[in-house]
């Protein structure tokens, strides 16, 4: 079977509908209408992707008729007759010419008289209706001797009005095979415009998706549940902890632990253990605590009005996408319109932030720019002041997010520097042990 050639735009498609299919590979949505979305979204998809596939060989088809066509216009031989020397000739066109009567006709050349000749009859349909018109039109002319052309040819009636038949088939044939094609042309081009709508739509999702913007609603997996991630340096403390260890055990069963340097050595290790212990701890509180607020990010109803019907509903969001000015926004489905629009405020404090020094900064700075906004949106000075606070409010939330975020990073520091220290401290007593043998032996 011959293989399906697709168009650039169609093979991009169809590359974006695997990687999006790849990308909800055994994802967890966070809430039923994140779900919902994704569902329709590949169904939507595939529907088109099927469509595209079903499609493939009328468009394939389609697209080689004009290359196809020219290539048979010059390659095909014709029966012709040579009008100097009269021989009877198969030869393929060299060219085509326009000749008085404004029609398309072949050139051929004869290689025994060397010179070119055109063809008898237009090489078009279109110039060749035109052709039989003009000359039915002459036939039907009255001549100077008072009768018609093809009365004087002695050309019967009969004959002449069949010849007249003739025409109007061929024309209304050709009319036919026009608007077929036409038909055919037309819907090609609908399924390749929406070739393209769809493929700025996926392409949107998919890249934006992979920039981080978590489109689709997708749960992460719970950094909380993974096992903790030790770095070199406490796998290094913990190998040192665990040798020194086995060594305390060693020497209580031999019950030589009475030596005194020796039990100060080993009361070194549980706070030192402990101290780990209780980092790895923090850690996993952190990011529950992360994840909690992430749960309600997601989870949280709000009352929101669709950009569209204005209507206000409590709405859950299905995603997150990236509006013009960058920020991040949740996106909702209408339950009365039934279609995704993005909420006009940000989802995040950061965005949210400068969304409102935007609208403070840029439009209320002088007073003619406030009465216009005023007028414009018809919101009130207290309307206005009331965003002022809302900025307040919000600029002071994430300071504290952010002194919480240095606060964890320099616990993060501290607790790297309080590793390496207590690292150099177990090698020196390792070190101690091993080379003070004659200390345990002694006891
Ligand atoms: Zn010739
Ligand atoms: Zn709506």
């Amino acid at each position: 079977m011959k293989e399906l050639i697709y168009a650039e735009e169609e093979k991009e498609f169809l590359d974006y509908y695997k990687r999006l299919k790849e990308l909800l590979k055994d994802t967890v949505p966070w809430n039923g209408e994140a779900d919902r979305f994704q569902k329709d979204q590949i169904n939507l998809l595939g529907q088109f992707r099927d469509h595209i596939h079903r499609f493939a060989k009328d468009a394939y088809e389609l697209r080689n008729r004009k290359s196809t066509l020219e290539h048979s216009k010059w390659n095909t031989y014709h029966n012709v007759n040579c009008p100097e020397c009269k021989s009877k000739l198969q030869l393929k066109p060299i060219g085509e010419i326009k000749l008085d009567d404004d029609l398309m006709y072949f050139q051929f050349y004869c290689k025994k008289c060397s010179m070119n000749f055109e063809s008898d009859k237009p090489n078009n349909d279109d110039d060749l209706v035109t052709w039989y018109e003009n000359k039915l039109k002459a036939l039907n002319t009255v001549g100077p001797e008072g009768i018609k052309v093809y009365q004087f040819m002695k050309m019967k009636e009969g004959d002449f009005k069949e010849l007249i038949r003739k025409g109007e088939y061929f024309k209304e044939k050709v009319n036919e095979g026009h608007l077929a094609s036409q038909a055919q042309e037309k819907s090609y081009q609908a399924v390749m415009n929406n070739t393209t709508i769809c493929l700025e739509k996926i392409k949107k999702m998919v890249d934006v998706h992979q920039e981080g913007v978590n489109v689709f609603g997708i749960r992460p997996k719970l950094r909380s549940e993974l096992p903790y991630k030790y770095s070199k340096d406490e796998k290094e403390l913990m190998g040192l902890l665990d040798y020194l260890k086995d060594l305390e055990t060693h020497q209580q069963l031999n019950c030589i632990i009475d030596n005194e340097p020796l039990k100060l050595i080993f009361n070194r290790l549980e706070p030192i253990e402990e101290e780990l212990k209780s980092y790895v701890n923090e850690i996993k509180i952190s990011l529950q605590s992360e994840e909690v607020n992430l749960n309600f990010k997601w989870n949280n109803k709000q009352d929101i009005s669709c950009t569209i019907c204005k209507k206000t509903f409590k709405l859950i969001p299905l995603g997150e996408m990236k509006a013009p000015m960058n920020h991040i926004h949740f996106s909702y489905y209408c339950p009365d319109c039934n279609v995704l629009f993005v909420d006009q405020m940000p989802n995040n404090e950061r965005d949210k932030i400068k969304f409102y020094e935007n609208s403070i900064n840029n439009h209320l700075t002088t007073k003619e720019d406030k009465e216009k906004a005023l007028q414009l949106h018809g919101t009130t000075e207290e309307a206005i002041e009331m965003v002022k606070t809302q900025l307040l409010q919000l600029k002071e939330n994430h300071e504290r997010e952010m002194e919480y975020d240095k606060s964890m990073e320099e616990f993060k520091e501290e607790h790297k520097e309080t590793v390496k220290k207590h690292v150099g401290e177990l090698i020196v007593l390792k070190h101690q042990l091993m080379t003070g043998s004659s200390v345990v032996g002694e006891s």
